[in-house]
């Protein structure tokens, strides 16, 4: 079995306590891999290496051109692994592989993008020169945070690392990356990367660990300044209680249970499938997942008939099959839990129409496959329509026009995304518009770019990340006032507390 070690302070390491955990193969229920478990000691180690290689400026001291090159080194080096990559985080998450390879590209694509952005956006503004009552040059700086603790989860692992490392880099962060300990490869194989492409030691660490142990020790550290977490709202919420200690920025990309919208007038042969990728992509473990199928009353049945027929179809298999359309769930515990939320929605009275257990896939006996799930006559009270599932269950729900499909849409904790499906785009803005979501897509969906903001209103999040204003995250921001005159008699206002100097 490959056996993977912690990257810290540029070099691959055991645990400070030797231990190490086994990493499973979702497909078979096999481990595969050995990797170091981090814990609280580890964790500081990383911190003091990213704490020192922030202050001795070896880093946020290069020029942004030069921070730029050795992104855009990164992200040629992981074309060039691109194959490596992808089969690597189809074993170690069950994502097919022509997700993972979508993944890699992604990852790419962000460094470059990051990279650009490092030389581009300015980092320092002058402002308008104040002349009374005295002259002053006035100027607003972007200063990086410092360290940057990055938490991330198992559903798009190289992925989440690099929208954590890449914007904190670019800006001229020093980070610690703590992966899911359910997927731990790609992020660690990352650290080789980046030793190749020419970051200086220090500047990345990867420490996968347990999320109580490892993940705690990062949230609760003096010497980290922001922690960008994507996961569950009910650790996003822990986290925002335990980064208060020393003041922490933080950002949260959180939970969803976003409505994807099928208004009357919508091309039924795009909004279909539309709506079938929109849940069914990773095999819904993803977090702005279209779990809530919102369908005008009038479309309702001939809309279900279809997309029964179309789930029917999709291929379910072993994530390195080519063929493959629907790979396994991430993680036993996480099968158990789609299959509670399918009890759930049976016990609630709505009607399973389509699914609801386990798949069986020849020579994969050990595999955690469910079959694509739908449920209709939902209420919008149900468990299942409240609740994040994280599996491949949609729930039906119709609406009888278009005010009540926005209150629908709205009536939950979470604020993530959606989708609206309409022939007509003025109409389809309009309910966009009302929706209390931070993301909108209209007659497609899951298209997050690095060009715009991306993130949560309500309960799915703190901030945002991509665009301007996910880089803007990764800084802080100074004023710097310059006096010209230097003149007593100008600074009238010192007379507030002193008398003015005497003739
Ligand atoms: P999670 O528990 O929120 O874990 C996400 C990350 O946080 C992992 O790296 C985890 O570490 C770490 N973590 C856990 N407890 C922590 C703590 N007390 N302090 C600091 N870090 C901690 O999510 P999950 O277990 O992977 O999945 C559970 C649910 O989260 C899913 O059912 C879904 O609802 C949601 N989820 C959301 C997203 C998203 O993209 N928004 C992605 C995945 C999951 P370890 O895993 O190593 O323990
Ligand atoms: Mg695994």
């Amino acid at each position: 079995m490959a056996d993977y070690k912690l990257f810290i302070n540029g070099e691959f390491v055991a645990a400070a306590d030797g231990k190490e955990f086994e990493t499973i193969d979702p497909s078979t229920g096999e481990p595969f891999a050995t990797v170091a478990q981090a814990n609280k000691a580890d964790v500081d180690k990383a911190v003091a290496a990213a704490r020192a290689a922030f202050d001795d400026g070896r880093w946020s001291g290069l020029r942004p051109e030069k921070r730029a090159a050795a992104l855009n080194a990164l992200a040629g080096l992981l074309k060039e692994h691109a194959a490596e990559f992808a089969e690597l985080e189809s074993r170690d998450s069950g994502g097919t592989i022509r997700k993972t390879k979508g993944d890699v590209g992604g990852a790419t694509f962000t460094f470059r993008t990051l990279a650009d952005m490092a030389v581009k956006v300015p980092t320092e503004q002058v402002m308008e020169r104040t002349v009374m009552p005295g002259p002053s040059l006035n100027y607003v700086k972007r200063e990086p945070l410092g360290v940057c603790g990055g938490i991330i989860p198992w559903n798009f692992p190289l992925l989440m690392a690099a929208w954590k490392l890449a914007p904190a880099l670019a800006a001229g962060n020093t980070a610690v990356l703590k992966p899911s300990e359910i997927t731990p490869l790609t992020a660690l194989k990352l650290g080789e990367l980046v030793k190749e492409a020419g970051i200086p030691d220090g500047v990345v660490n990867v420490v996968p660990g347990l999320g109580p142990s490892a993940g705690e020790a990062l949230v609760t550290s003096n010497d980290v300044d922001k922690i960008a977490f994507t996961g569950s709202t009910a650790v996003g919420r822990r986290i925002l209680q335990l980064a208060s200690g020393n003041i922490k920025k933080v950002t949260l990309e959180l939970g969803g249970k976003s409505a994807s919208i099928i208004l009357d007038d919508a091309d039924l042969s795009l909004a279909i499938d539309g709506a079938l990728y929109g849940i069914f992509y990773n095999s819904g473990q993803v977090c702005n997942a279209g779990s809530r199928l919102l369908v005008h009353r009038s479309l309702h049945d001939d809309v279900v008939d279809r997309l029964v027929s179309r789930a029917e179809k999709i291929t379910i298999g072993p994530p390195l099959d080519k063929n493959t359309e629907m790979g396994p769930i991430v993680s036993k515990t996480q099968l158990g839990t789609v299959e509670r939320y399918v009890k759930i929605g049976q016990e609630e009275g709505a009607k399973l129409v389509t699914g609801g257990e386990r798949a069986q896939v020849a020579g994969h006996e050990g595999g955690y496959f469910f079959q694509p799930t739908i449920f209709t006559g939902v209420e919008s009270t149900m468990r299942i329509a409240q609740e994040e599932i994280f599996g491949p269950v949609l729930v039906v729900i119709p609406f009888d026009d278009d005010d009540d499909a926005v209150r629908i849409a709205n009536d939950s904790v979470y604020g993530l995304a959606g989708g609206v499906w309409s022939g007509d785009p003025a109409r389809a803005m309009a309910v966009a518009d009302r929706m209390r979501t931070g993301t909108v897509w209209i007659n497609d969906y899951h298209l997050i770019s690095n060009k715009y903001p991306f993130g949560g209103y309500k309960q799915s999040g703190l901030g945002r990340e991509h665009g301007m204003q996910g880089y803007l995250e990764y800084f802080e921001t100074k004023h710097v006032h310059v006096d010209l005159s230097r003149d007593r008699a100008k600074h009238r206002w010192f007379d507030v507390v002193v008398p003015p100097l005497e003739k």
